[in-house]
């Protein structure tokens, strides 16, 4: 779970890291008293979306000549001004894609004056095995430049999970970032203040960008960007409330409900798989054979019929769908039981687009009866090629 930045850092303020004062508005209405209630003379209006790269996006509705998606303000109107720009309207960034996100909420900030801009940020590595600060002197909107062009300006250290974060830790990441003065004090609670989060809350990702040093010598968290691991939602109730569901993709949602594996993805066949592995190999064959998946669905090992129904409607109301491949190697997963799902949603949402479907293993003979007898025009399949070949030149049109 992905959560906005103004939760992000309301979070780690409640672990002791130093972030401005600031507001979240959902209304144009709210940004004068907003912004009344910071100190100014210099406020920041930053886009919430969950998304990198706002300062240098475009709103779709703006031009290319508008300012971007987070803008430094000078006066309280012209806070007002640009929450009246911005709300409603359609960021385009690097992480958007073509079709941006809209701007449902801002944050107003009480601006920084800022010395230097700096990268930090945490994840597991998973060759260690470990969660790892990566860092870098060369923080602000062009790390990936960075990481291109000069990747030996970004440095990792992986922390013992025994230890969390010593002292020579802290001594490291202030070495690698030139910290001197009251920057190199704040550094001593913000590192480990950053890892405590990172663990307590169970994040897969935590990135400052940038961490500053400010005029004044001292250390803010400018930008703050947190992913969960959704494996451990289950023991954090306390963050379910940062859920913002109109940033999710409403397939996704639907799927979730019924604790279906499915990601939506770019391409228009609709796959129904049981079993990772052989959903990720039937996205390859479908790629081999010059489509593109839908989407990413394993359908589990003993889901019911309703699981199945539910699944199958979700890739048949997918308007990018052109074809439904369906691939079943039935072990526990019944292939009987697959064949009554796909037919109770065929009923409830009809089948506009061509159906192959490859079933093999448990029950094999009732479930091709089933489908046979339903009337339905199923495309049938012996195996993965067949099935794949199939359903590519089904949607090509020959
Ligand atoms: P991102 O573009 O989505 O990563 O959004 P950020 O929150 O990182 O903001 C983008 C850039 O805006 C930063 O790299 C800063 O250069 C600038 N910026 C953000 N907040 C402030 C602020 O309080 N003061 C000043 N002077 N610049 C800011
Ligand atoms: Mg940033």
């Amino acid at each position: 779970m992905n959560i906005h930045e103004h939760q992000a850092k309301a979070l780690l303020k409640t672990y002791g890291a130093p972030v401005a004062a600031g507001v979240a508005i959902f209304s144009a209405d709210e940004a004068e008293a907003a912004a009344k209630s910071l100190p100014g003379p210099l406020y920041v209006v930053k886009s919430q979306i969950h998304a990198g790269g706002r300062g240098k996006g475009k709103f779709k509705e703006l031009g290319p000549d508008a300012k971007g998606g987070v803008r430094l303000a000078k006066s309280v109107e012209e806070v007002v001004a640009f929450s009246k720009e911005m709300l409603g309207n359609t960021l385009v960034t690097k992480q958007t894609g073509d079709a941006g996100k809209q701007v449902n909420r801002l944050y107003i900030e009480d601006g920084a004056d800022i010395e230097r801009e700096l990268y930090c940020s945490l994840l597991v590595d998973r060759e260690t095995g470990r969660v790892a600060f990566v860092v870098s002197t060369e923080g602000g909107m062009d790390i990936e430049a960075v990481a291109e062009h000069t990747p030996d300006k970004i440095v990792s250290l992986s922390i013992d999970p025994d230890t969390g974060v010593t002292a020579a830790d802290t001594a490291k990441l202030v070495e690698t970032l030139g910290l001197t003065g009251a920057a190199a004090s704040d550094a001593q609670s913000l590192f480990p203040v950053l890892y405590k989060a990172f663990v307590e809350t169970d994040m897969s990702m935590l990135e400052v960008n940038p961490l500053i040093v400010m005029k004044d010598g001292h250390l803010r968290v400018l930008d703050a960007k947190v992913s969960f691991d959704n494996n451990a939602a289950f023991r954090h109730e306390e963050l379910k409330p940062l859920r913002d569901m109109t940033e999710e993709d409403a397939k996704e949602i639907e799927a979730s409900k019924y604790d279906l594996a499915y990601v939506a993805l770019d391409g228009n066949i609709g796959c129904m798989v049981n079993g990772a592995g052989l959903a990720m190999s039937t996205m390859d064959i479908i790629k081999l054979y010059g489509a593109e998946p839908a989407n990413f669905l394993d359908v589990g090992g003993g889901a019911t019929k309703e699981k199945v129904t539910a699944a199958f409607k979700i890739i048949t109301a997918d308007p990018a769908v052109e074809g439904i491949l369906v691939n079943i190697f039935g072990g526990i997963m019944r292939c009987d039981v697959i064949a009554e799902g796909v037919i109770a949603a065929v009923k409830e949402v009809g089948l506009t687009v061509p159906l192959v479907v490859r079933l093999e293993g448990t029950r094999v003979k009732e479930g091709k009866e089933i489908l046979d007898q339903s009337g339905l025009n199923v495309i049938s399949a012996d195996d993965l090629d067949d099935a794949a070949q199939k359903i590519v030149a089904a949607v090509k049109g020959h």
